[in-house]
């Protein structure tokens, strides 16, 4: 079977590199659509609180007989449960509803500035690491500001921030402050919903490696040392995003792929402006 890559955290832990999304993943589906990604080979599934699949993700868990420690479990928290005492509270209910003693990784889903609330919440993050029931603790959609007041208020570095991020979203100026602190880049929607996919660069490259324009987009993410989350519900997807382990990107293609970044390239909301 193949081996996922690992990606050291700032912490000591590791988390496979390529991972599988479930995001509008109904409940109802998400134990088969997970227990489909487990037998191709992901390892690292990334839910959240807002997605209401944590029970589905938690009985594919249960019923896959898959070592807990071989699966590297991703939730995170929402926004309308930030402060501290809520943080710890929404903490418990997800592993509640996961089944689960520990997650490997807990994150903030949105810094929600409007809130002003995200620095308390990180201090529950902490809180929930000291007492060993999120492995590591890192952030989502926090910008260079954000990221900086928490550094500033507690010195306890994310070990990553989980963001938009394909390749015309590219997040430069973010990733370099990253590189800087020692957090890693997770990207989210990294085949930027699939929109960018029938891109005639892509198209290409794909054409070139005989390979398809998600497997060529996934493979930009990995070769530039990304962690990334790709989600489909369709198996033959599933399996298509998981294939990317036996080829490479050339200069040519990284260098062709780089200038697709665009400054209006975002499909979600911008963190600082978001009103959830
Ligand atoms: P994505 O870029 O992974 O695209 C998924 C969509 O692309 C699928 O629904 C399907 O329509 C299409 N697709 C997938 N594989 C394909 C293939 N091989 N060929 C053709 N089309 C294909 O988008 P996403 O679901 O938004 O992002 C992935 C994951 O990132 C989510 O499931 C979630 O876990 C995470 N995420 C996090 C945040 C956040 O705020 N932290 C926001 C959005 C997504």
């Amino acid at each position: 079977m193949t081996t996922v890559p690992m990606v050291d955290l700032n912490d000591g832990h590791a988390i496979p590199q390529l991972g599988f999304g479930v995001w509008q993943v109904p409940n109802e589906d998400a134990q088969a659509v997970v227990a489909e990604a487990f037998r191709v080979g992901y390892r690292s599934i990334d839910s959240a609180k807002i997605y209401e699949n944590e029970k589905g993700v938690g009985d594919a868990i249960a019923a896959s007989g898959i070592p807990r420690d071989e699966l590297f479990i991703t939730t995170k928290l929402w926004n309308d449960d930030q402060g501290f005492d809520n943080a710890l509270r929404a903490f418990d209910a997800s592993l509640e509803r996961l089944g689960l003693d520990y997650v490997d990784l807990y994150l903030i889903h949105w810094p929600s500035p409007h809130r002003g609330l995200y620095a308390e919440s990180w201090k529950a993050l902490v809180r929930i690491k000291q007492e060993g029931r999120a492995r590591s603790i890192g952030v989502s959609n926090f910008t260079t500001a954000n990221l900086q007041r928490i550094l500033d208020e507690t010195g306890e570095v994310p070990v990553l921030n989980q963001i938009e991020l394909h390749p015309r979203f590219q997040q430069k100026g973010l990733r370099a402050f990253h590189a800087e602190h020692n957090i890693e880049t997770e990207s989210w929607s990294p085949l930027g919903q699939g929109k960018l996919l029938d891109d005639p660069a892509i198209a290409d490259i794909a054409r070139k490696h005989g390979r398809t324009p998600a497997q060529v987009v996934l493979r930009w993410h990995l070769d530039n040392g990304l962690i990334t989350i790709p989600k489909s519900a369709t198996p033959s997807r599933i399996q298509e995003n998981f294939q990317v382990f036996d080829f490479k990107l050339d200069q040519h293609d990284l260098e062709k792929i780089a200038t697709l970044d665009d400054p209006a390239g975002r499909i979600g909301s911008d963190p600082d402006t978001a009103t959830f």
